[in-house]
């Protein structure tokens, strides 16, 4: 894979994962005054990239200290324990929940399989290696990590995932967001700005965790969120109420199917019809083809995520 890299400002840099398509899945690399963090790691198809960019920047492997995915689902974490094998001195920080999972992987790699598809799976995710728990630190609300002069926060942050944490970068003032703060694909920015999606990946969407999470995010008054799908954007408090307003969507969209069996097809549908709307008037005049290429596997997950929130809900 070829490396592709952004310098976002403030000694953060997001990376190309290569994970599907270039320009859906980054992470990140933060350094400060000799040390190195990596906030989500893709695949292991991204690993050979990040080591790349070490070199490039001048950054020996011992000077990493801390691999921080996000939350487990495989395009944050994917890659971390072939990154951690090339990594000597890094420790591993996970959400509480999470950091069994990295551990042990093999209950998430069946996961991901269900979700994906087997095909799928075996094709971008390759193997997923197991962690030493000695180099894992759980991440609980709060804690606060020293990386050189900066300092990072962790937050948890339920609502599209229950193992999501959220790291703020005092420094920046940036909060690496995950999926938390949803994904804003470039080829749909606007003149009316980007265009944000909301993530409902199965099984953990949780709306009205979703809805506070995004209150304390907007409470520490970020200056940018650093996405994963895909780069940072700007004024966070002009975008949180489209996130709001999309969970709301999203339970007024699945409601009515409660009690019927296997909705995906209808809801995936149903969620076309509500993402073709807001792209109009949002300002997209991409074809049709087109959106389906940058949204449909996340209109397709979606579908799969409202699904399990049904039955969980009312089961
Ligand atoms: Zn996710």
């Amino acid at each position: 894979m070829k490396l592709k890299f952004h310098d976002e400002g403030q000694g953060v840099t997001s990376i190309e994962t290569h994970f599907q398509r270039p320009g859906l899945a980054c992470c990140y690399l933060i350094q400060s005054a000799g040390e190195a963090a990596l906030i989500d790691t893709g695949t292991a198809r991204t690993t050979d990239n990040i080591m790349q960019l070490l070199a490039l920047t001048g950054l020996a492997p011992s000077q990493v200290r801390y691999v921080i995915p996000t939350h487990v689902h495989l395009d944050h974490a994917g890659g971390a324990g072939q990154l951690m094998q090339r990594l000597p001195e890094a420790e591993l920080v996970m959400h509480h929940y999470g950091a069994r999972h990295m551990i042990d992987p093999s209950k998430i790699a069946a996961g991901s399989a269900a979700v994906y598809g087997d095909e799928e799976f075996a094709k971008q995710f390759v193997a997923l290696l197991p962690i030493d728990e000695r180099r894992v630190i759980k991440a609980h609300d709060g804690m606060r990590i020293e990386l050189g002069k900066r300092e990072l926060h962790c937050f948890d942050t339920p609502g599209h995932a229950r193992h999501h944490i959220c790291i703020m970068d005092q420094q920046s003032r940036g909060i690496f967001s995950g999926d938390t703060f949803g994904l804003a694909y470039p080829e749909l920015t606007t003149e009316r700005g980007p265009f944000m999606v909301l993530p409902a990946t199965p099984t953990q969407f949780d709306p009205a965790s979703w809805h506070q999470t995004l209150d304390r995010l907007m409470a520490l008054q970020p200056a940018c969120m650093y996405l994963t799908h895909y780069g940072s954007v700007e004024n966070p408090p002009a975008l949180a109420p489209v996130l709001h307003a999309e969970i709301d969507a999203y339970v007024a969209i699945a409601k009515p199917y409660a009690g019927t069996e296997n909705p995906v097809d209808e809801l995936e549908q149903a969620l076309w019809c509500h993402f073709r709307k807001r792209l109009d008037a949002h300002g997209n005049r991409q074809e049709f083809a087109e959106q389906e290429r940058l949204l449909g596997m996340d209109v397709r997950l979606c579908a799969q995520g409202l699904q399990a929130w049904l039955q969980s809900a009312m089961g």
